[in-house]
């Protein structure tokens, strides 16, 4: 009795010990991408398993190719990448449905398997890009317009210049709209504006949008500090600081400046897909205290300390003056940003947002609907400002433009309206 509980311990232990040792773990296939997913490149597919792998095979059908099973044997690595190219099964067009499968074997005594298959789409062929109409001509610091069509639904598109991504907004039928602008900060001659379209493979296609830019050249500005100035910008802005008010001073108008202006950029993302202005924007009454795109080079005791460029229109009327809005939106922003003071901002839809900075108070809340000419604020010189002004800006995607050409009635008619669809008129 005792030799077999022993031998039945035994055979137990055996077992354990032969569990422990021998694999039952399954080979795993990674395809890298999901199902039905659109590709336009040969597919690399890792394959992998804790002891080794022994075979690999797979086949490919679809356009030309049978589903021919085409093996690799005694492989022996843990990890290994098969790339499977349907370019090879291409007949005469493409998008292409192709299925692939994957069958693996390991190394282990009880040979463990895995076998998956997928569905894909192989497309080389960029989407058909297309102008409808646009701005023909544009200046530096300007704003323009364009109307194209896509041969297929892309993925994304819009307006691309350097690293700037110009919204673009869908008008039916595959047809887009995209307003953008040829930044203040960009040379005529590297104003290389591009409509562009990607499509569910990753293929990108670009075209010129046909409109020709020209420079123009904004005001510039030598501004001396003085010790006194700097002392009141530091009591206004930055009381508690330890540093000297020159120090301070640049601090605000370079990084807090640039914290600032990437904060409206985001601000600006959010926009309606729909025109809600209509005709010229309104401009506040007032002199002109400062231009847009004024070039300032700050110097103390004659050294350059900090330069900057004035993004927007400095307006000086009465103090305390009603602030209108510029054209009808919906309010997206009322607070307070820094060297702006108190901002109030405004979606009109497309993209395009007007700025009202240096309030004393605002008449609106995130959300309203206004009107143009509506009273949305009262004057005032919070933030960096010396005296009551608006600050008024128009930004185009989060860029800012000139406000003159908005101003304009026969830029905005021959610019802008001329090419927006009868809907949006
Ligand atoms: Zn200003």
């Amino acid at each position: 009795m005792k030799k077999i509980t022993l031998l039945i311990v035994l055979i137990l232990c055996i077992s354990v010990a032969a569990y422990l040792y021998i694999d039952t773990k399954d080979p795993v296939i990674s395809w890298g991408v999901e199902q039905n997913a659109y590709i336009n490149d040969a597919l690399k597919i890792n394959i992998s398993d804790d002891i080794g792998l022994k075979d690999v095979c797979y086949s490919l059908s679809g356009g030309s190719c049978s589903g021919e099973e085409r093996c690799s044997s005694d492989l022996g690595s843990q990890s290994f990448d098969l790339l499977i190219d349907p370019g090879q099964c291409v007949v005469d067009s493409e998008p292409l449905k192709v299925k692939m499968a994957v069958k693996v074997v390991d190394t282990s005594i009880v040979a463990n398997k895995t076998e998956d298959s997928i569905e894909l789409t192989y497309d080389r062929q960029a989407p058909n890009l297309t102008t409808l109409g646009g701005t023909l001509s544009m200046k530096r610091g300007g704003t323009g317009v364009v109307l194209y069509e896509v041969g297929e639904v892309p993925v994304e598109t819009g307006v691309l210049l350097d690293d700037l991504h110009f919204k673009a907004f869908a008008l039916g039928q595959n047809k887009y709209l995209s307003f953008y602008a040829h930044p203040y900060f960009v040379e005529a001659d590297d104003f290389k504006p591009r409509v562009f379209a990607v499509d569910a493979a990753g293929n990108l296609r670009k075209i010129r949008p046909g409109s020709r830019t020209a420079s123009w050249t904004y005001p510039t500005e030598e501004i001396e500090l003085t010790d006194d100035f700097l002392e009141i910008v530091k009591d206004k802005m930055m009381a508690t600081s330890t540093s000297k008010p020159l120090d301070v001073f640049v601090e605000i108008n370079n990084k807090i400046r640039q914290e600032n202006y990437q904060k409206i950029v985001q601000l600006c993302q959010t926009t309606v897909p729909e025109k809600l202005w209509q005709g010229v924007f309104l401009r506040n009454q007032g002199a002109t205290r400062a231009n847009f795109a004024e070039d300032r080079t700050y110097k103390y005791h004659s050294e350059v300390v900090s330069k900057q460029v004035h993004t927007g229109l400095d307006i000086a009327g009465l103090n305390n003056m009603e602030i209108q809005s510029a054209n009808h939106g919906k309010v997206i922003f009322v607070g307070e940003i820094g060297i702006y003071g108190n901002v109030v901002i405004i979606d009109h839809g497309y993209g395009l947002h007007t700025l009202y900075g240096h309030l004393s108070k605002a008449d609106v809340r995130e959300g309203d609907h206004v009107k143009k000419g509506d009273v949305i604020a009262v004057s005032g010189e919070t933030g960096l400002a010396f005296g009551d002004h608006l600050h008024f800006e128009v930004r185009v995607n989060g860029v800012p433009v000139n406000p003159i050409e908005w101003f304009d009635p026969v830029w905005v008619v021959n610019n802008i309206e001329t090419f927006l669809p009868k809907a949006d008129m």
